[in-house]
């Protein structure tokens, strides 16, 4: 499939980046290691004027530590950051998500903010025009319906960044940039809730770094997906854990990751978070795997990944 046409500029800093897409008044894209965007734009699911490389930007890609935070920025490579020394001896559950995240090859190339950034995906979405125009759009498409779920009343587009459910079990925050200057925001309010437009960014921001509080936790990761070797995940469960309290978030299954405090880390409370978390899992017919094993496995894998994130490290 060949890519449309656009313009392509490249940027020196972040100040020019975002000069740049100003001028072209809201029509372009920014571009990280593309392994996202490059697809859709192929598939005509993103059809800006202008492509504005962030790769040149020096500044997104250094990891540092400061004010007792590991800060991470948003240019740097899935794989670098998964052979950092601190990720692997500090934040186990950020070490397997980013080990587990598609191949080798494409966390070479794929960012850490690319990947919080990633659109959200639909069997019945992530396809060519002509497939498309065939089925009807959907909410996702500019259209009024939802292919899956008929009359719903919104877009259960998945989120499948495996990364950010271990950021966020890690309370992990973003620094953005953007043509009305800097913020700080706790990482889950990048998150809409809406499929169609999942993220909260204003046109023109760039996500520039991600803190991470330096905290030795214990922590774990499972991901359900059909080829080990490289795939999305069709849900992923992050749980990081101190001595006495936990985060467990599960994603991978609707437009948003969702987030439970783990007060106490007994069995009783475990089941029963497994079991919320089921509950408020809304899996529908948008991937290979059917909704009702789906959701079962939410049980099953939160289950499963606090279990290990407690055993591990002990
Ligand atoms: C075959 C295949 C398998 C995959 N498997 C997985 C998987 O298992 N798990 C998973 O999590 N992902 C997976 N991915 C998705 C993707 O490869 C990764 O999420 C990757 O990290 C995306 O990063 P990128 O730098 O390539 O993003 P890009 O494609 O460059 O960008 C993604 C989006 O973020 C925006 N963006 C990028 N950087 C910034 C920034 N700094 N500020 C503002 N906007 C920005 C772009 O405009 C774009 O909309 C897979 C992709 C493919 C093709």
């Amino acid at each position: 499939m060949i890519l449309p046409r656009f313009d392509y500029k490249k940027a020196e800093d972040i100040a020019s980046a975002i000069a740049l897409y100003e001028g072209f008044k809201g029509q372009a894209r920014y571009l990280a290691g593309g392994t996202d965007l490059i697809p859709l734009l192929k598939l005509r699911l993103a059809t800006p004027a202008a492509i504005i490389d962030l790769k040149g930007i020096e500044q997104l890609k250094t990891i540092t530590r400061e004010g007792g935070r590991l800060i991470v920025g948003a240019g740097v490579t899935l794989f670098e950051l998964k052979n950092h020394a601190v990720v692997k001896e500090y934040f186990p559950a950020l070490y397997e998500s980013l080990d587990a995240t598609s191949c080798e090859t494409l966390q070479m190339r794929g960012t850490i903010g690319g990947n919080l950034l990633q659109n959200t995906r639909c069997l019945l979405y992530n396809k060519s025009l002509d497939w498309r125009k065939a089925r009807g759009f959907c909410y996702k498409m500019g259209g009024e319906s939802c292919n899956v779920v008929p009359k719903a009343k919104a877009c259960f587009s998945n989120y499948c960044s495996d990364n950010a459910l271990s950021l966020l079990s890690l309370s992990a925050g973003v620094k953005i940039a953007g043509p009305k200057g800097e913020r700080k925001i706790k990482l889950e309010k990048i998150f809409s809730g809406d499929g169609k437009n999942p993220f909260t960014l204003k046109p023109g921001e760039i996500l520039t770094e991600i803190h991470i509080p330096l905290k030795r936790l214990r922590g774990a990761y499972e991901k359900l997906r059909v080829r080990n070797s490289i795939d999305y995940p069709l849900l992923g469960v992050a749980v990081s854990v101190n001595n006495k309290k936990g985060k467990v978030c599960v994603g991978g299954i609707g437009p948003t990751p969702l987030a439970y405090d783990l007060e106490d880390l007994e069995g009783a409370s475990v089941k029963e978070l497994a079991q919320k978390a089921r509950q408020e899992a809304k899996s529908v017919s948008n991937t290979t795997l059917s909704p009702a094993y789906r959701k079962k496995m939410v049980d099953v894998l939160t289950q499963r990944a606090i279990k290990r994130a407690l055993k591990e490290g002990k």
